[in-house]
C-alpha cells in the first residue's frame, strides 16, 4: 500500500512479562511511536478497564483486540465481529441466516454469534460443552438484538437442531492441528445448509473437509482472522487494504506454518 509503518508482536511469553502488565505495556508503545495495539488472548477483557473510550461494539462484546493513540486518549475496539462479518459476506454471499446453529461460545463464539445478529440472523441457537457459557451469550445477545430469536441448546437437542439449520458455525478449538476432530456430525446437516469454522492452524479442518466433500458451502476460520487485520488496518490507517491479497498471503502463511509444524511431529 506504499505505507511507511511498522507492525512488531510483542509476545507476553518471549517478554517474560504477566498479562497485567498490558497497561504498562500501552503506554511504552504510545511513547515509542506506535500508532495503535492490537491485543490477544489473554488480555482482550483487561483492557476494557484500560482505554478511555470504547467503541459501542467493543463495549458489547467486553472484548478489545485493538486499541488506537489517539493524542493522549486510548480507543479501544473489537475487530474480531467484523472479521466475522466481511468474511461470511464474502466467502458464503447468498448463505441463508434464518436458522443458524452456534456450536462454541467462547471468545471466537462471541464474536460470531454478534456478526451473525447484526447481518440479520433471524434465528440462533447456541450450544457449548459448558452450558453456563451458552446461557451467558444467549442473555447479553438478547439484550442487544432485542428483533432475533436467540437460544439455548443441551446436548441432547444439538442433532435435532443441526438437522433443521440452514447454517452451522464452528467455534471450539477442535480441528486445530493438536485438537483433532470435528463437534458434530456432519451427516446430519441438511441438503443446502452452509459450515462454518473460525478454526484457521489448519485452514482446512476436519469438519471443512467433510462438509465441502459433501456438497456444503463452507467458510473457512481464515477469512474471519483476515477480515480483523483488514478491519484493524482501516481504523488505523483510514484505507481499504486489498483483502484478497492479503488472504492469499495469509494462506501461504498458514500453510507453510503447519507444515513445518507437520514435519515437526504436530508440535
Ligand atoms: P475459548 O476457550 O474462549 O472458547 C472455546 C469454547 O468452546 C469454550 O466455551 C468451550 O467450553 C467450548 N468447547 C470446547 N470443546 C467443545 C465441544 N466439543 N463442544 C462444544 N463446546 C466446546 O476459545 P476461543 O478463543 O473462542 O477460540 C476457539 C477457536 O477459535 C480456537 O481454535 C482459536 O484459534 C479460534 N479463533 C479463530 C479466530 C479467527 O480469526 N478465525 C479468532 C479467534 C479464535
Amino acid at each position: 500500500m506504499g505505507l511507511d509503518y511498522e507492525y512488531r508482536i510483542l509476545d507476553l511469553l518471549e517478554l517474560g512479562r504477566p498479562a497485567n502488565d498490558v497497561g504498562a505495556m500501552l503506554t511504552e508503545a504510545r511513547s515509542a511511536g506506535y500508532a495503535a495495539m492490537n491485543i490477544t488472548h489473554p488480555c482482550k477483557q483487561l483492557v476494557l478497564d484500560l482505554v478511555d473510550e470504547l467503541d459501542t461494539d467493543a463495549a458489547n462484546l467486553r472484548a478489545v483486540n485493538l486499541v488506537v493513540f489517539d493524542g493522549d486518549r486510548l480507543v479501544g475496539y473489537n475487530t474480531d465481529w467484523m472479521g466475522y462479518r466481511d468474511g461470511l459476506i464474502a466467502g458464503l454471499p447468498n448463505a441463508s441466516l434464518d436458522r443458524v446453529v452456534q456450536i462454541g461460545c467462547g471468545g471466537a463464539g462471541a464474536a460470531t454469534a454478534y456478526a451473525l445478529l447484526s447481518v440479520g440472523a433471524q434465528r440462533l441457537d447456541l450450544f457449548d460443552a459448558d452450558a453456563v457459557r451458552a446461557d451467558e451469550l444467549a442473555l447479553r445477545m438478547r439484550a442487544r438484538f432485542t428483533e432475533a430469536t436467540i437460544g439455548t441448546l443441551a446436548s441432547d437437542e444439538l442433532p435435532e437442531a443441526i438437522a433443521v439449520a440452514t447454517g452451522v458455525v464452528h467455534a471450539t478449538p477442535l480441528g486445530m492441528l493438536h485438537h483433532p476432530g470435528v463437534a458434530f456430525d456432519v451427516g446430519l446437516l441438511a441438503e443446502r445448509a452452509w459450515v462454518s469454522d473460525v478454526v484457521y492452524r489448519p485452514l482446512e479442518t476436519e469438519l471443512i473437509r467433510e462438509a465441502a466433500q459433501r456438497g456444503h458451502p463452507v467458510l473457512d476460520g481464515g477469512r474471519m482472522a483476515v477480515g480483523q487485520a483488514c478491519a484493524s488496518l482501516r481504523i488505523i490507517t483510514g484505507l481499504e487494504p486489498d483483502r484478497d491479497r492479503m488472504q492469499r498471503h495469509f494462506r501461504d502463511l498458514i500453510s507453510a506454518e503447519v507444515d513445518s509444524r507437520m514435519r515437526r511431529g504436530g508440535r
